[in-house]
């Protein structure tokens, strides 16, 4: 009969969870109470995540890789990279990191998927928290988990960023535009910068910025606003980044937020400079940040945090220069500093 049939399976299956469960309290017992400790951990899978496991992976330290959400990290999302020594025919992005990590597995780097969420790097053992419940313990920590472009979120901006038109970066992709019209969207320092370093290239840059002024200093706006290929754009959001027949991007469609004015600005590229977040939520209360949350080094060196054996590389500590061969560089010295 299949009723009873299902019993007896019940019953028996019961029994063996009962027969179970304390052998797994046991073994989850003995889990915790030797949790491996790691000699190093390094938390991002970027170029300076990988600059620091090729370092740590080549001194024998069998480097921990946590590699978080974007395994490659921000470069990955573009194409072509001409600025990296050594690839004078450029070299694609994603290539570019994968080789890293490539070379960094050769000589023993480990890496595994986690998002830390939480940290308690105060004591000689240091605990990561990921978001999926697990604990991971080591001696040295290496913090490299970059820094992530705020967007607009408008439409088109998402279809048509790396590669297409859109970019985060003037000083990575300002040269792809030579001889063309772009925009710059933005108001504060670094929006003005971008636009004075687009100018070397491009034939004008607009800045559509939303107030009728910038919010950069003084002296970026005066040199952003005297030269003469730049167009400031005020009382403006972008609402649409169009995309051309060829897939490319055209124009930004823009409002004008006094008027409620809708136009088109016709342009092959456009730049995103609203700011970047670094990605260092999950250290805040432990390690000395600046006011927008970059990690702080010391004054002696650029990779060694105020916790001696937590160090930090790349763009979640460095805002000025944010480019892979500085994150890797910054990688390479926290892998000395870790493994001497
Ligand atoms: C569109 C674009 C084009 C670019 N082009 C160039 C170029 O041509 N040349 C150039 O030199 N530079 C370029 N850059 C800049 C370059 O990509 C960055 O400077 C570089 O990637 C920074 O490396 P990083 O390792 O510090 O950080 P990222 O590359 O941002 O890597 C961060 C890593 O940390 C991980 N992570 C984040 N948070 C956590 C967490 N909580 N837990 C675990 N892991 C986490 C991420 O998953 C990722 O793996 C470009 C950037 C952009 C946006």
């Amino acid at each position: 009969m299949p009723i009873i049939y299902l019993g007896c399976w019940q019953k028996s299956r019961n029994a063996c969870l009962n027969f179970l469960a304390p052998a797994n309290v046991l073994r989850i017992y003995f889990e915790k109470a030797e949790k491996h400790m790691e000699e190093v951990i390094i938390i991002g899978s970027g170029c300076a995540g990988m600059g620091a496991a090729i370092y740590c992976a080549r001194a024998g330290m069998s480097p921990l890789v946590l590699e978080g959400s974007q395994p490659g990290g921000l470069l990955t999302t573009t194409s072509d990279v001409e600025n990296f020594p050594g690839f004078p025919e450029a070299v694609n992005g994603f290539d570019l990191v994968w080789r890293m990590r490539e070379q960094a597995q050769k000589f023993g780097a480990r890496i595994e998927t986690a998002i830390i969420e939480k940290s308690d790097l105060s004591a000689p053992e240091k605990k990561l928290y990921s978001n999926d419940g697990r604990e991971f313990c080591a001696s040295k920590v290496i913090i490299a988990t970059g820094s992530s472009p705020r967007m607009t979120g408008v439409p088109g901006e998402a279809e048509l960023y790396g590669g297409k038109g859109v970019s985060a970066c003037a000083t990575c992709d300002g040269a792809f535009y030579r001889d063309k019209d772009v925009v710059v969207i933005g108001g504060g320092d670094t929006a003005c910068e971008e636009a004075v370093f687009l100018t070397r290239f491009c034939k004008s840059v607009k800045i559509i910025h939303r107030r009728n002024e910038f919010r950069a200093s003084k002296i970026m706006a005066e040199r952003a606003l005297s030269n003469p290929k730049i167009e400031a754009v005020w009382d403006s959001v972008a609402e649409e980044i169009l995309k051309g027949d060829d897939g490319f991007c055209r124009g930004v469609k823009v409002k004008n937020v006094k008027t409620q004015a809708v136009s088109e600005i016709p342009c092959k590229g456009v730049f995103i400079a609203i700011g970047h977040v670094p990605n260092t939520a999950a250290f805040k209360g432990e390690l000395e940040m600046d006011s927008e949350g970059y990690i702080k080094h010391l004054p002696d060196s650029l990779v060694k945090t105020n916790i001696e054996n937590v160090y930090v590389a790349g763009d979640c500590s460095d805002k000025v220069f944010r480019q892979a061969i500085t994150a890797s560089a910054m990688g390479c010295m926290a892998g000395i500093l870790a493994s001497s």
